[in-house]
């Protein structure tokens, strides 16, 4: 294979006020003709800044500083010969594009070298139609652009004719490109505007634009990060079968490893902006031959680990790296050696295997990494005492609620995000809630706090109905409940200080409280120890212990001993120091001195210092701002503010979704210490399957505002009942090149609207095993493209104005247009292009008649005959009946387990 695009000795940098960042440090890949190559690392590496600089992007204050970037295309080498007169850029059949101008890597982008970005909201233009969109990429490359020096727009101008032709030649290429990418009814789509399309949708827009000119190079950026499992799928499924109809070259840069196990022929690891290993994706994942490869798929979440192994430490600062190896500081496997000089690249594996290692080692010792935190810590089992119970929970958004609105009586719509939902939280255990974007995930988090109020239900904590308390007694009870949000960053106030933020709810609920005019009667409760060994001591500022009378300060101080150990209990809030003496194992004094203590400041800092110290945050970090901290330590202030207030149940929504694997596996392995140390419960909200499979005891599984399936962790991954959590398991990319995909359950279409969600099972409009009604002898992935046809009807989303012209260019335009029989052919024409172009599989004559007969009522605008024709003859049980979850021990509502 030859090499398309050669990326050597590349360096980008920025200029910032406190010197250079060296975002790409000497960069050497190379990705041949055909081939899917993986870009790598943690955030902050570098990949992004690899794909701007190979497309030539690389805005004010950065600049590629050094190195080439080379493609090879014998077609452009000529046209740029043609323009300019002995381009250094070209040599041969290789452009290199850091010395091409401006003008010329406009020709390369697009045409030769498609970019996919990773969000498609920011990178689509709000203001201009999908079609314009993509049709502009056309016009640019292939259809002379809209330069002033293009000949085609020359001839356009002097012969509007031609312009017209063309135009309608650009439109049908876009329609054909949008689908290529899977749009339905491209024809009817191509008008709509960005907002119109879901977020699944919206990405395969950004791919037709990046392929509408046939590119030979694709650099998808991060293509799915913002997407869910199953639409990720839909889109890596999407991105495989184009490359091979096109024979396309990708570079496919990410940070999500199942995506590159499952992708890749080849993968590069990139770190501090380096590539620090390369090779074919069995070899990276199989046999890692650099320490920082090998510890980033160590912190990955698996079945087989109880514990996980974060790697230590932080991404260095590009500014300053580290001398010699940039991974030294957080290498297990550093020498002296590591930091002095230039490390070269070493060859690992087979003489025939093209993989390099930059690495001092041939070999490191992986038996002791991370054994001692492997070891799973002792855990104690969940109780069967439930702290939580959700009974009927909703929450419905009213839309339209405007004052015009309610004095016309306009029908509000309700956007049903959680649709009455039951489940149980028991002491003591973690309860993930998983599902796609938009099923009500968080929405069900924030309303069981009562921090958004539920439209109906119970919410029972503690065995108190959280409906039946004022504000005060709600805000009193929401200390014992708290929340991590998903995005540290936009969940910390950037004024506040790390000391502030987490001392902010001490203050609100006046914790821990200091008040030395505490009143009530003293008693120094002594059991098992002689209590003429025991003194108790008021300081100077406490008039005496004991006594009841205004201003005397008491305390209740109780004193046991159980073997050795003396335990002091202060249940009045006063500060106590207590100094035990012992002989051997004996206690022989026990002085106990009882004062006001500190100030409310003083305790709230104290204990803000315990907080940082019990999530593993210097205390030295009291005084800075958000902005300052990593991600992860970020995330880590979060949970220590939602600790302050010492509480027995956190709901952690998304907490780990915004962090790199590695600060992940700290996040999770923290928040696991965390419930064993203070008993905590957790309701852990996330949509990354593998993380909830790691730190759930059980699972829920919603689905457009309801619970599906509820199941302990091991029975939904081994026997999952509901087909939409077969769907979303089967859609989880592993990190394992060998794993196969042959059983994936790609599942068509988006989450529908909350708004109107499908009557019936609310997965009937996507489920792969909708069940046919018992007297129809049809198989069941016809059943499901009938049911996706009636779906387009009633929705009246079929493109009939693109089947009638398909139609009458199938029949010939001059047949169609004099037609004999007054008009029956052409339609019958058009009824079959309808279905022929919706159904696939084949069917008895008897349901043939049935769909014609409805697509008959479609050609003639009746959508509603239409809609009817095809409900009585193919309603479906799952569409009549909301399946109930049920209260088995592991329940899931589909009727194909109703007995
Ligand atoms: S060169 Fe040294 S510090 Fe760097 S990865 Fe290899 S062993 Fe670790
Ligand atoms: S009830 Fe019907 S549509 Fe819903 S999950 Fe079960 S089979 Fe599928």
């Amino acid at each position: 294979m030859t090499n398309l695009l050669s990326l050597s000795d590349l360096r980008t940098q920025f200029a910032t006020d406190r010197g250079r960042v060296k975002a790409v440090d000497g960069l050497d890949l190379t990705v041949r003709e055909g081939e899917t190559v993986g870009l790598v690392g943690e955030s902050g590496s570098g990949k992004s800044v690899t794909a701007l600089s190979t497309m030539g992007l690389i805005d004010d204050p950065g600049e590629i500083v050094s190195g080439s970037v080379e493609l090879e295309s014998a077609h452009l080498a000529d046209e740029f010969r043609a323009q300019y007169k002995n381009p250094e850029f070209v040599d041969g059949d290789v452009i290199d594009l850091v010395q091409a101008p401006e003008e010329a890597l406009r020709a390369v982008r697009g045409s030769e070298i498609g970019m996919i970005f990773q969000d498609p909201m920011t990178s689509l233009n709000p203001s201009l139609t999908v079609g314009e969109q993509v049709a502009e990429s056309l016009r640019l490359h292939q259809y002379g652009g809209r330069r002033k020096d293009s000949w085609l727009n020359a001839v356009r101008e002097l012969l509007p004719r031609i312009s017209r032709d063309i135009d309608d030649e650009v439109v049908e290429r876009t329609i054909d490109v949008l689908e290529s990418v899977g749009i339905p009814e491209p024809g009817a789509r191509v008008d709509e505007y960005p907002h119109e399309f879901s977020g699944g949708m919206r990405q395969r827009v950004l791919i037709a634009i990046a392929l509408a000119c046939q590119p030979r190079m694709l650099v998808a950026d991060e293509p799915t990060t913002a997407l869910d499992v199953t639409i990720q799928a839909q889109i890596l499924d999407l991105i495989d079968d184009l490359q091979e109809d096109l024979g396309m070259s990708v570079l496919m840069i990410t940070h999500d490893l199942g995506v590159v196990a499952e992708t890749c022929d080849r993968v590069a690891v990139m770190y501090a902006g380096e590539i620090v290993e390369e090779g074919p994706v069995d070899e990276i994942f199989h046999n890692p031959s650099h320490p920082y490869t090998y510890t980033l798929l160590e912190s990955l979440p698996s079945e087989e680990k109880e514990r996980l192994t974060p790697i230590e430490g932080n991404v260095p600062d590009l500014i300053d790296m580290p001398e010699g190896c940039h991974f030294a500081p957080r290498c297990p496997w550093a020498k002296p050696e590591c930091t002095a000089g230039e490390i070269p690249y070493k060859q690992h594996g087979a003489g025939a295997v093209d993989h390099r290692s930059k690495c001092v080692l041939d070999d490191f010792d992986t038996d002791e990494y991370g054994t001692e935190a492997m070891v799973a810590k002792e855990t104690s089992e969940p109780s069967d005492n439930p702290l939580l119970e959700v009974d009927g929970l909703k929450k419905y958004y009213q839309q339209g609620e405007g004052f015009l609105d309610r004095v016309l009586g306009v029908d509000q719509q309700s956007v049903k995000a959680v649709d009455g939902i039951d489940f149980t939280v028991f002491e003591g255990e973690t309860l993930g809630l998983v599902g796609e974007s938009g099923c009500g995930k968080s929405t069900a988090g924030r309303s069981l706090l009562h921090l958004t109020e539920p439209t109906d239900g119970r919410v029972v904590f503690a065995g108190t109905d959280l409906s039946d308390l004022d504000s005060d007694e709600l805000r009193k009870t929401r200390r014992d409940m708290q929340m991590i949000f998903q995005d540290p960053l936009s969940s910390l106030d950037p004024r506040m200080t790390v000391g502030q933020t987490i001392q902010e709810p001490l203050k609100v609920h006046d914790l821990p409280a200091s008040d030395p005019d505490v009143r009530g009667e003293v008693k120094t409760e002594l059991s098992g120890i002689d209590s003429s060994r025991v003194t108790v001591t008021a300081s100077d500022e406490i008039d005496a212990i004991v006594g009841s009378s205004d201003g005397v300060a008491t305390a209740h101080v109780s004193v046991t001993v159980e073997g050795s150990e003396v335990d002091v209990s202060v249940e009045e809030r006063l500060r106590v120091d207590v100094e035990v003496e012992r002989d051997g194992d004996t206690v022989t004094a026990v002085d106990v001195t009882v004062s006001p203590g500190d100030s409310d400041r003083e305790r709230q800092r104290r204990r803000v210092n315990q907080l940082l110290d019990a999530v593993g945050l210097e205390v030295g970090q009291y005084d800075r701002y958000p902005h300052e901290l990593s991600g992860g330590q970020r995330q880590r202030v979060g949970i220590a503010r939602a600790l302050a207030v010492d509480p027995d149940f956190i709901v952690a929504d998304e907490p780990v979704s915004a962090l790199d694997v590695s600060v992940q596996a700290q996040i999770l392995n923290l928040l696991e210490d965390l419930q064993e140390r203070f008993g905590l419960t957790y309701l852990f909200i996330a949509h990354d399957l593998s993380v909830v499979r790691h730190i759930s005891d059980r699972i829920a599984v919603m689905y457009l505002g309801e619970i599906v399936e509820v199941a302990r962790t091991d029975e939904l991954f081994d026997d999952p009942r509901h087909p939409y959590t077969q769907a979303l398991l089967s859609a989880i990319p592993e990190p394992d090149p060998a794993a196969s995909t042959d059983d994936r359950i790609i599942l068509e279409g988006d989450v529908p609207s909350p708004i109107n969600p499908p009557s019936g099972c609310h997965f009937r409009t996507r489920c792969p095993q909708v069940i046919p009604p018992e007297d129809l002898d049809i198989e069941q992935a016809a059943y499901r493209e009938v049911m996706d046809l009636r779906q387009r009807i009633e929705k009246q989303s079929l493109d009939v104005a693109t089947a009638r012209e398909e139609a009458m260019e199938g029949r010939g335009k001059q047949a169609a247009t004099v037609s004999a029989d007054g008009g029956t052919a052409e339609h019958g024409a058009v009824v079959d292009e309808l279905r022929e172009s919706h159904l696939s599989y084949s069917l008895s004559p008897e349901l043939v008649e049935v769909i014609d007969e409805a697509l008959e009522y479609v050609v003639d605008d009746d959508w509603e005959h239409a809609a009817d024709v095809l409900r009585d003859r193919f309603e479906s049980v799952c569409e009549r009946d909301a399946p109930e979850l049920g209260t088995a021990d592991h329940p899931a509502a589909c009727h194909l387990l109703d007995n």
